[in-house]
């Protein structure tokens, strides 16, 4: 089982991790996920990456960190898949956006979770990008969880966080 752990006290923050957390027990999203016809940059179905996504066992961790750059929600560790980074700064600091950004670091952690699947976005540009596992996922689950856009929301990424700090 997924369980996604927040230790911060930030009103956004607390719905989000509750809605990730009903969405990752919901068959419906699940569901979803199975019933989309395939994913780019995967060598799996979208069918295998929900069935590896409800048979893991991991506990995502929230830290929250500070980018100058408020396009950027957050970005990807894969030396700590775990984590889910955030931008304290960035826009669109509500709950179905936050959802989005949580369920799309949970699925790198399952990639990284199953080696010989592979269903990541290569390198940190999200153009082009909306198809692969991760964003479409999180696109979904920000759907899912109230977001009134039915379009693609990319998940701006960026690679050195330090940069970015004060
Ligand atoms: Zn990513």
């Amino acid at each position: 089982m997924i369980t996604i752990s927040n230790t911060t006290e930030i009103p956004e923050i607390i719905q989000a991790t509750q809605k990730a957390n009903e969405l990752l027990k919901s068959p419906a999203f699940f569901d979803a996920i199975r019933a989309h016809a395939s994913f780019d940059m995967a060598n799996v179905s979208p069918a295998v990456v929900a069935t590896l996504m409800g048979e893991a066992t991991v506990t995502m961790i929230i830290e929250m960190y500070f980018s100058r750059n408020r396009r950027v929600f957050g970005y990807d560790d894969p030396a700590h898949p775990e984590i889910i980074h955030i931008n304290q700064n960035r826009n669109e600091f509500n709950v179905p956006a936050l959802v989005n950004t949580m369920l799309h670091e949970t699925v790198h952690a399952v990639d990284d979770l199953n080696p010989e699947a592979s269903f990541g976005h290569g390198d940190n540009s999200s153009a082009g990008k909306e198809n692969t596992a991760p964003y479409w996922i999180g696109s979904l689950a920000e759907r899912m969880a109230g977001g009134q856009s039915d379009q693609i929301t990319l998940q701006i990424h960026e690679g050195s966080p330090e940069a970015f700090n004060v």
